[in-house]
C-alpha cells in the first residue's frame, strides 16, 4: 500500500530555488518537505567553477549545492530523494504522486523544477561539455579571455550571448542554420555593429573537435545546410544557445505558461493563478536564469507561502 505524507509546504526541486525556499520555510517553522527530483542539486551540479555566487570568489557548482542541501536540512527541511510524477492542483489539499509510490498532500506547493538548456545532441558535444562546450555565457565566458569562440543559435539568447562574449573573446563566430535571426531587431543592430562578431549563415555544427589530454576544445566542423560542405573553424569555446526548455510538464495543463513554457507568476511575486501554488527560479524566469536570482525567488516563494498559510489557517 502506498504511503501518504501530508505537509504544510511541498517544495518540488532541489536547485538554488528549492533549497533557498527550504531554508526560509523551515525557519518559519512550517516543516516543509522538499522532493529533490532526478537531479539532486539542479543544474549547478553539471558545471565546475562558479564565480558569481556572492560570498565565494570561486566555488565548484556541485560543492555549492551540497552546502545548500546541508543548510536546508540543518534548518529542519525534510529532504527526500524522490521524483514527482503528477500533480493535482485543482483541489485542496494539493496532491502529488511520486515515483516511489508515496503520495504527498500539501496546503501549499512551491514549484522549483528549473529549466534545461537545449543541446544539439551530438556525441562530441557531450564529450566536451564543461571542457569548452557550455550553454551559459554569463557563467563561463570569463574562461575564454583572448580566445576565439563560436556561438550557435539565432534567437535573443544567442545574440545576447555573442555580444556578452565579446567582452572576453578575441573573435566570436555566430553560427546560425538560416540567414535570418529570430532575435529582436535592436539586438541584431548591436550584433552587426560589433566588429568582433562574424555571423556564419546556413551552417550547423557537425562535430566538436579537440584534445583528449587534457580534454579541451580546439575547433568545430560546420556543415553548410544547403550544400553539405564541411568547413573547420578553430575555437576554444563553443556556446550552444538554441533555447531553454523549462521543466513545466507537471503543471502546463493547470497553470498559464509563456515564452515557451515558463510558468507565469504575478509580477514582483511568486504567486501563480492558483492560490497556494508558487513558482520560483528558472521555471518562471526566461530572462535571468542565474543561481542567485533563483535563490532569491526561492526565498520570495517561501515568504509568499508563509503569508498565504497564515491567512488561510
Ligand atoms: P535547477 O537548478 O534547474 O533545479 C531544478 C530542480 O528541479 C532539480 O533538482 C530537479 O531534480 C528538480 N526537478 C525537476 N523536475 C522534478 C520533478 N518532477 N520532481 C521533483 N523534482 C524535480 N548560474 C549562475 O548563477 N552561475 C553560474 O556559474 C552558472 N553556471 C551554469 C553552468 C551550467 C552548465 C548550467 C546548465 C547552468 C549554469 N547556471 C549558472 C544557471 C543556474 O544553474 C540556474 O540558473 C539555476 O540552477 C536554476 O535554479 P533552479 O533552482 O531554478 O533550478
Ligand atoms: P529561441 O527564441 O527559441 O531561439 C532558438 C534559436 O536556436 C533559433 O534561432 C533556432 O533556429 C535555433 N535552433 C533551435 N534548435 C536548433 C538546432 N537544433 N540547431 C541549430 N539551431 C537551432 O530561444 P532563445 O533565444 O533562448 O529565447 C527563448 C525565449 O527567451 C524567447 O522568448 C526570447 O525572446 C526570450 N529571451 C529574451 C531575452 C530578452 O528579452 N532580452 C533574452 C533571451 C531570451 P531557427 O531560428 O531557425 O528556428
Amino acid at each position: 500500500m502506498s504511503e501518504t505524507r501530508h505537509t504544510k509546504i511541498l517544495i518540488i526541486g532541489s536547485g538554488p530555488a528549492g533549497y533557498s525556499a527550504g531554508v526560509y520555510a523551515s525557519r518559519a517553522m512550517l516543516e516543509p518537505i522538499l522532493v529533490q527530483g532526478i537531479e539532486p542539486g539542479g543544474q549547478l551540479t553539471t558545471t565546475t567553477e562558479v564565480e558569481n555566487w556572492p560570498g565565494d570568489t570561486e566555488v565548484q557548482g556541485p560543492d555549492l549545492m551540497v552546502r545548500m542541501e546541508a543548510h536546508a536540512r540543518a534548518m529542519g527541511c525534510e529532504i527526500i530523494g524522490d521524483i514527482i510524477t503528477s500533480l493535482d492542483l485543482q483541489k485542496r489539499p494539493f496532491t502529488a504522486q511520486s515515483d516511489s509510490g508515496t503520495v504527498y498532500t500539501a496546503d501549499a506547493v512551491i514549484l522549483c523544477t528549473g529549466a534545461r538548456a537545449k543541446w544539439l545532441g551530438l556525441p562530441s558535444e557531450e564529450k566536451f561539455k564543461g571542457f569548452g562546450v557550455s550553454a551559459c555565457a554569463t557563467c563561463d565566458g570569463f574562461f575564454y579571455r583572448g580566445q576565439e569562440i563560436v556561438v550557435v543559435g539565432g534567437g535573443n539568447t544567442a545574440v545576447e550571448e555573442a555580444l556578452f562574449l565579446t567582452n572576453f573573446a578575441s573573435k566570436v563566430t555566430l553560427i546560425h542554420r538560416r540567414d535570418e535571426l529570430r532575435a529582436e531587431k535592436i539586438l541584431q543592430d548591436r550584433l552587426y555593429k560589433n566588429e568582433k562578431i562574424e555571423p556564419l549563415w546556413f551552417h550547423e555544427i557537425d562535430e566538436v573537435i579537440g584534445a583528449d589530454s587534457p580534454l579541451g576544445v580546439e575547433g568545430v566542423k560546420v556543415k553548410h545546410s544547403k550544400t553539405g560542405q564541411i568547413t573547420e573553424i578553430p575555437c576554444k569555446g563553443v556556446f550552444i544557445a538554441i533555447g531553454h526548455a523549462p521543466a513545466s510538464e507537471l503543471v502546463k495543463e493547470q497553470l498559464e505558461t509563456h515564452h515557451g513554457g515558463y510558468v507565469v507568476v504575478e509580477p514582483g511575486s511568486t504567486r501563480t493563478a492558483i492560490p497556494g501554488v508558487f513558482a520560483a527560479g528558472d521555471l518562471t524566469d526566461h530572462i535571468y536564469r542565474q543561481a542567485v536570482t533563483s535563490a532569491g525567488m526561492g526565498c520570495m516563494a517561501a515568504l509568499d507561502a508563509e503569508k498565504f498559510l497564515a491567512e488561510h489557517e
